[in-house]
C-alpha cells in the first residue's frame, strides 16, 4: 500500500503533487480527451502548466519510460519464450502503442512531480483557495 504523503501516490494515482487530492487529468487513459488536464488543481488552485510548454520537458521522461518498456519486453520475450524475429518485431511495436495513453499521462505526473512536493498545510492555510496564502504558517 502506498500511503498518501509520497511522490509516488501522486504519479501512481495521478492526482495534484500539492494537494494530492485533486486530478491531474480530466478522464481516464484510454478515451478521446487522455491527455486533458484542467488549467489548476481543483481542490489547491495549483497551476498545472506554470509556464508555456511545461510539459515539453516530460517527453525526456516519456523516453526513459519507454526504453525500460522496450527493454522489459525483449527481455521477457527472450527469457520466457526466445520467439521468431517477427514476434520481437509485433511486440515491440504494438505493446508501446497500447500502452502510450498510459506511459504519456505517468511521464507528464512524474514530471510535475519533479517540480511541486506534498504540502498537507496548504489547505489549511488557504482561506479562499485562489493560490494566495490567506493565514501564516505556523
Ligand atoms: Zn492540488
Amino acid at each position: 500500500m502506498i500511503r498518501k504523503g509520497t511522490r509516488i501516490y501522486s504519479i501512481l494515482h495521478k492526482k495534484c503533487p500539492r494537494c494530492q487530492e485533486g486530478n491531474l487529468f480530466i478522464s481516464g487513459a484510454y478515451t478521446k480527451k487522455f491527455m486533458e488536464m484542467p488549467s489548476k488543481c481543483p481542490v489547491c488552485q495549483l497551476n498545472y502548466e506554470p509556464e508555456p510548454a511545461f510539459y515539453t520537458g516530460a517527453m525526456y521522461v516519456s523516453y526513459a519510460l519507454q526504453v525500460a518498456l522496450f527493454t522489459t519486453i525483449y527481455v521477457a520475450l527472450r527469457v520466457l519464450f526466445n520467439p521468431a524475429m517477427e514476434v520481437y518485431f509485433i511486440a515491440m511495436i504494438g505493446i508501446p502503442v497500447v500502452l502510450a495513453p498510459v506511459t504519456l499521462r505517468l511521464s507528464r505526473a512524474i514530471y510535475i512531480n519533479f517540480f511541486f512536493s506534498y504540502d498537507p498545510e496548504w489547505i489549511k492555510t488557504t482561506a479562499n483557495h485562489d493560490g494566495t496564502v490567506a493565514a501564516q504558517k505556523n
